[in-house]
């Protein structure tokens, strides 16, 4: 016997059918010897159609009184698979949010879990009983009901299957538990299929990968969700509600992922980029800018400062296009102040490759900028992750970038992991240890007090690089192909390049500062110049081997808007400026100067408490 927690989306419970339907595949669970939980969405377009109806009222709803609306959505779900259950003769018992004690806290319409209690739900699954939970809704402390945001219903699924996974009270079995998501799709493929129809669906994908997916649009899962999966491993399967294919399985990383330099790409379409130019160049700006911006819960994307000239640096980012008024109203004092400008707000689509084996094989980028610049699509932004490169691109060129830069990676052949090794990936999955708890479990005051901060950032590393050295080109003409040539004379030298930012800094140009190993450093340095001269001998490059990088890893590093706070803060206090910044999604990384790299790092550790 194990759990089963299975999630259903608002399209899978959409007419009565659907709802048989859901609850006949509850039931066939059941009867196979498993213990269900359901987590039920609002049905079809309902959490849409109640925000229009509240608009008609007015046009700036309270937020308290609109997640008391909004929760009634996931209320009617729940009551009527129940009865869909009864029906069937099996007994079954509808749960809100407040009822099976989900708290979070008061950020009405994006609250966060702050715990959820296991007590009903293991009585009713003990009595033999269906459990069904309404998905997307908590209550705070003053027992006001909370909505977790857009799409929060895959987060209930997630945090319900860790708490009884990590439930040290339970019986051993009753802690074997798995998290199936079903949708309208029938797993996570290697582009959204219907902007590619070459699309491929993918076996399996790690965790990792599936967060930097999914924040960029992948939009198949909400990505706290899967936070929430990698911190508490809860293997998780996305499938569709409307067939018994297997899915995609999201599982931790695997030997065979190593080879996957591209496992796919995404597009985000309701980005803005916000340039803020003339921003002083010294210690504690960034972090007064981003700590305004996360004191008001806006969740920033992609952030690129670079580098600047004459004590000035430039920092773009991206906000989701509904936060754009409220970043833009938070910020203008403080941009007032600093005698900076906002110089650029415009909506722009941000394409995406993300890939495990991105970490250890070269020229990645390169391939991306060429495919970019064959299609003449004029890049305004880049930055890197780890396992990332994101590339902002004018809004109406998202499309056929993405359909480039996918069959660039020929992401529409089979390969591991999707269509060669399904079997063996199943294989390996079944036979990991029944229960991979860790050992908070075995220490119940201390997998209560996990669970308490189960939403808290968990920074799982600090890291210092100072083997990089870093080139920086400043008034590259801002047009499709330039930023590919640079790249692509790079490459041709075997030189890897590990970090890049650009930014529109002026009026069509471009900045462009990379890192690349101090030992490449000169060569790369050389090779830049032939190519930048070929273009306009006016253009400036400078090289800088007293640099160092270092890298914040971790989970939820963008929904979490407190990381950038965190960090920039942490080196602001001791003056050390940041000259670069990037970020992704389960990476942030910063460069300052070498002689304080050190510090920096120390100072890092002790700000997210790394021993
Ligand atoms: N009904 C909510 C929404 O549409 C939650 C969910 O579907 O996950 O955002
Ligand atoms: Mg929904």
């Amino acid at each position: 016997m194990s759990v089963i927690v299975q999630k259903f989306g608002g399209s899978s419970v959409a007419t009565a059918e659907r709802i048989k339907a859901a609850a006949r595949r509850a039931v066939r669970a059941k009867q196979a010897g498993d213990q269900v939980v359901m987590v039920v969405s609002a049905r079809g377009d309902t959490t849409d159609d109640l925000i229009a109806l509240a608009q008609e009222i007015t046009e700036q709803p309270p937020a308290r009184e609109m997640d008391m609306l909004l929760s009634t959505g996931e209320q009617i779900s729940v009551a009527l698979m129940a009865m869909a259950i009864h029906e069937m003769g099996e007994p079954a018992i509808s749960f809100t949010g407040v009822q099976i004690g989900i708290r979070t806290d008061s950020t009405h319409t994006k609250a966060r879990i702050r715990e959820i209690s296991t007590e009903r739900i293991r009585e009713a699954l003990r009595e033999g009983k269906i459990a069904i939970v309404a998905g997307f809704q908590g209550v705070d402390e003053k027992y006001d009901i909370t909505t977790l945001g857009r799409g929060g219903s895959d987060t209930t699924a997630v945090a319900l299957a860790a708490v009884l996974k990590h439930d040290a009270t339970a019986k051993e079995e009753e802690r074997r538990v798995e998290c199936e998501i079903y949708t309208d799709v029938d797993g996570v493929y290697t582009t959204d299929p219907r902007l590619v129809p070459e699309a491929r669906k993918m076996d399996a994908i790690s965790y990792d990968e599936m967060l930097e997916l999914a924040s960029m649009g992948a939009g198949v899962m909400h990505s706290r969700s899967i936070e929430f999966a990698k911190k508490y491993d809860v293997p998780l399967m996305v499938r569709s509600s409307f067939s018994d294919a297997e899915g995609t399985w999201i599982v931790p990383e695997t030997e065979w992922m190593k080879q996957v330099v591209v496992c796919g790409v995404a597009i985000a379409k309701d980005e803005t980029r916000i340039l803020i130019d003339g921003v002083p160049d010294k210690p504690g700006v960034s972090h007064r800018l981003f700590s305004l911006i996360a004191s008001q819960s806006i969740a920033v994307d992609m952030i690129g400062q670079s580098f600047g000239s004459g004590g000035k640096a430039s920092i773009g980012f991206t906000v989701l296009r509904n936060d754009l008024n409220l970043t833009l109203a938070t910020l203008k004092p403080l941009v007032d102040e600093l005698g900076a400008v906002i110089r650029t707000v415009e909506d722009v689509s941000k394409v995406s490759i993300v890939g495990t084996g991105m970490r250890t094989h070269t020229g990645v980028a390169e391939k991306m900028f060429a495919a970019l610049a064959a299609e003449n699509v004029n890049m305004k932004m880049i930055t890197t992750g780890d396992i990332k490169i994101s590339v902002l691109v004018e809004k109406a060129d998202g499309a056929k970038a993405l359909k480039a830069v996918h069959s660039a990676f020929n992401l529409q052949s089979p390969r591991p992991g999707a269509g060669v090794n399904g079997e063996q990936i199943l294989e390996e999955f079944k036979s990991r240890p029944d229960h991979r708890i860790g050992d908070a479990v075995r220490d119940l005051a201390q997998a209560t007090s996990r669970l308490a901060g189960m939403e808290d950032i968990v920074i799982s590393g600090v890291s210092l690089d100072d083997e990089y050295g870093r080139i920086t080109i400043s008034g590259l003409p801002d047009k499709p192909g330039n930023c590919s040539r640079v790249f692509q004379a790079v490459a041709a030298a075997g030189i890897s390049v590990e970090t890049i930012v650009q930014n529109l800094t002026a009026v069509d140009q471009a900045e462009i500062s990379f890192t690349v190993p101090k030992s490449d450093l000169r060569r790369a340095l050389i090779r830049t110049q032939d190519v930048v001269r070929a273009i306009d001998p006016k253009i400036s490059v400078a090289g800088d081997s007293d640099i160092a990088v270092l890298f914040v890893f971790g989970v939820g590093m963008r929904t979490h808007t407190g990381v950038a706070r965190t960090m920039f803060g942490a080196l602001a206090q001791k003056g050390i400026n940041i000259s670069l910044i990037t970020t992704s999604e389960v990476c942030v990384s910063v460069m300052v100067e070498l002689a304080r790299g050190k510090e920096a790092l120390q100072c890092l550790k002790e700000a997210f408490q790394i021993p």
